[in-house]
């Protein structure tokens, strides 16, 4: 039987305006274009999980408004099960404003909306569906003690945690040590153990740090260099497969959806890792957050089809 892999995150409708320049207070400005992307984290990574075969459960929170309607009908689409998808009666779906420049520079405006509102008293209501988890995927864009209590619960069932810290904020020990893999980008990894990146040394130490403070694995996702893997007894730096890059928007969410498919299918950890790597590659070559996740199909034919690329690190 395949192994039960709970994701517990965010859901979040993505709007991107390409402007032709950032406007002044006051003004008000033609948009060039307007894309409406289905995003967030959490959504990104249970789809990409999903979409790599895997047998996913995702438990997030949209509003009672249009977008969570569309949105619950989209996850359902994908296979996700209805019931974990919770509704705010009061506040509206996560939303976010993305503005673009012909200068590739963004602005941002994010709101938490019923992604703020998934609370503890939701997972306690939802605790039949934790039985027999073996793989728990969350991150950092839900309410804090929401993500404690998930890991906690995660651990009672003897399952195997991932923690992806985005957006980074400081971690107690007890949460560090509930983790079996932590997956940060390198500024994260920075701003988490207070190491300044210089160079693959400082990577190392980085990762070491997480290991001091408990974390059974670390994997440091280095964006077009590749990764960085470190545990007690094995450590691994892969570089990134040489693609077309068109938009790196959720290459870091396949790269988790896939490491958390991988690791429920017991694959060594090198396999899992280039599994990974393929995932977070095939991301960035596609516009857009989830239309760019790749299915299990497009990524063992791009694994068989291509070779480690020779871009250096640091
Ligand atoms: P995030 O999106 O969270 O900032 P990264 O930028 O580190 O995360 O990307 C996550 C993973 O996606 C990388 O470890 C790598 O496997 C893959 N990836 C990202 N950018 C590229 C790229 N330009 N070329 C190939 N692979 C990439």
């Amino acid at each position: 039987m395949r192994k039960k892999i709970l994701v517990l995150g965010n859901s979040n409708v993505d709007f991107v305006f390409r402007i032709p320049r950032f406007h002044h207070p006051g003004e008000t400005i033609l948009a060039e274009s307007l894309v409406t992307f289905f995003g967030g984290k959490g959504a990104n990574q249970a789809i990409t999980a999903k979409r790599l075969g895997g047998n996913v459960h995702f438990i997030t929170k949209v509003g009672n408004d249009l977008y969570g309607k569309s949105y619950r009908h989209h996850l359902i689409k994908n296979g996700l099960d209805q019931k974990l998808i919770l509704k705010d009666k009061k506040l509206p779906t996560g939303t976010a404003v993305i503005e673009l420049t012909p200068k590739g520079e963004n602005r941002i405006i994010a709101f938490l909306g019923a992604n703020g509102s998934l609370s503890v008293n939701d997972l306690k209501r939802l605790e039949r569906y934790w039985k027999g988890v073996d793989v728990f995927v969350t991150q950092l864009e839900i309410p804090f003690p929401t993500v404690e209590k998930g890991l906690k619960m995660a651990k009672e069932e003897g399952a195997l945690t991932l923690l992806n810290p985005s957006p980074p904020v400081p971690l107690p020990s007890h949460v560090l040590s509930s983790v079996d893999f932590i997956v940060p980008n390198e500024v994260e990894a920075q701003y988490l153990t207070g190491i300044k990146w210089k160079g693959d040394r400082e990577i190392r130490k980085m990762a070491e740090k997480f290991l001091d403070q408990g974390v059974k694995n670390v994997v440091i996702t280095l964006g077009s260099k590749g990764l960085f893997f470190k545990n007690r007894s094995e450590e691994v730096w892969m570089n990134a497969f040489r693609v077309n890059v068109i938009d790196t928007t959720a290459a870091g969410d396949a790269f988790l959806g896939a490491l958390a498919s991988g690791l429920s299918e017991n694959k060594p950890i090198r396999e899992v890792l280039r599994f990974a790597n393929g995932a977070g590659a095939l991301a960035t070559t596609k516009l857009g957050a989830q239309p760019s996740l790749p299915s299990r199909r497009d990524l063992n034919m791009f694994l068989k089809r291509i070779e480690v690329g020779k871009t250096k690190r640091s």
